[in-house]
């Protein structure tokens, strides 16, 4: 499965924030059977619109939102890639999600310690970059080193540990640079010699400024939360504001009593929800539909994927058995009403295994058992 990993310094809000992602899975869905794989897993509903809609036209028996998964990594600290705190154990533990939400303090509370003296989100994000940084240095090195046996052997698998050899050269110089992978120009064949590393600072990155509740409504003016949404910017990813503990909050409400909260908090939408969309958007992934009397459901495909499977993340059997798909617009089923006035005013398209699916396609397949 595709997931997200939390990280981050100590007491900067990372339990907070994973438990709300949590608790507003539960809220959402009572009866998730995947809800608790682990304790450090979360599986969270996806938030969105056009389901709640088709819901409301379509008024099935059951409603299923597409999930995505967030991991708790805790035990990040200063000296951790030399093995300190949980050290490798937790690094191992990035090794395995998609994608990170890198989370960083910008509340002032006298009350929790913060690790490195003061909030400076900046400077905890470099000490979490540079542990991060150092343990990918090391299994380049380690690789490294049998590229350069290999390398003397003769024939093609000499030359393809060259080639290797001269990846890992190039990807090393930029880490003692100070540039994290994800941030390295890297060709195509650089990046696939590499993937088998999973290396850390490959993956793309959320920042998460988590602010103090009294900061919520002007956290755009606040040095620290500017501080970083430039560091996002500078690296072209997304920055998330909210507040961990006002999440928990709101994901303990009922669903009727969020809207008036929120106002109140001079917000539109949960900084969950913010987190969770740019979460799907780093993953590359897109959700298309299916929608009938018992059931309207959101599926999630890696953006690019063609009808087959799409219809293969319904069942196996779709896969290997596809014909064709029957595919309309979530807009203009909504508008129009009803699939009968989407084929009339022919807009419901068939269309067969070359397709790529796109982001708000409603489906059906037809496929041979
Ligand atoms: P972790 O070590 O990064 O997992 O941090 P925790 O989630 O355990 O939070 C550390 C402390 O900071 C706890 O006492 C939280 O209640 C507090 N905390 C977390 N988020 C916020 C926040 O948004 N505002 C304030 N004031 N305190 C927070």
């Amino acid at each position: 499965a595709l997931g997200i990993g939390i990280v981050g310094l100590p007491n900067v809000g990372k339990s907070t924030l994973f438990n709300a992602l949590s608790g507003s899975a539960k809220a959402q869905a009572a009866n998730y059977p995947f809800c608790t794989i682990d304790p450090n897993v979360g599986v969270v509903p996806v938030p969105d619109e056009r389901l709640a809609k088709l819901a409301r036209l379509f008024q099935p028996k059951k409603t299923t939102p597409t999930t995505l998964e967030f991991v708790d990594i805790a035990g990040l600290v200063a000296g951790a890639s030399k093995g300190e705190g949980l050290g490798n154990q937790f690094l191992s533990h990035i090794r395995q999600v998609d994608a990170v939400a890198h989370v960083l303090r910008c509340f002032d509370d006298p009350d929790v310690v913060h690790v490195a003296g003061k909030v400076d989100p900046r400077g905890d994000r470099d000490v979490v970059e540079t542990e991060l940084m150092l343990k990918d240095l090391e299994s380049v090195e380690k690789r490294r080193e049998r590229a350069q046996k290999n390398a003397k052997a003769p024939g093609k698998p000499g030359e393809l540990a060259k080639a290797e050899l001269a990846a890992l050269e190039r990807v090393k110089a930029g880490l003692e640079q100070g540039k994290p992978v994800r941030a390295q120009k890297l060709s195509e064949d650089d990046r696939a010699a590499i993937a088998d590393l999973f290396l850390l600072t490959s993956k793309p990155v959320i920042y998460v400024a988590n602010v103090d509740e009294a900061q919520l409504a002007r956290a755009g003016e606040d040095p620290r939360v500017q501080a970083v949404k430039a560091l996002a910017a500078e690296e072209g990813y997304e920055a998330v504001v909210l507040c961990g503990k006002v999440e928990a909050e709101i994901a303990e409400l009922p669903e009727a009593e969020r809207i008036e909260f929120l106002r109140e908090l001079g917000l539109t939408s949960p900084g969950l929800n913010l987190l969770v969309h740019a979460g799907y958007r780093e993953l590359g992934l897109i959700t298309f539909l299916t929608a009938g009397e018992d059931e309207c459901r959101a599926w999630t495909v890696k953006e690019g994927a063609r009808a087959p499977q799409a219809a293969g993340v319904i069942h196996t059997d779709f896969e290997r058995g596809f014909i064709k798909a029957e595919v309309m617009r979530v807009e203009d089923l909504l508008t129009l009403g009803s699939e009968h006035a989407v084929r009339e005013k022919g807009l419901m398209r068939v269309e067969g295994k070359e397709y790529v699916v796109q982001d708000g396609d409603v489906m059906h397949f037809r496929f041979n058992v």
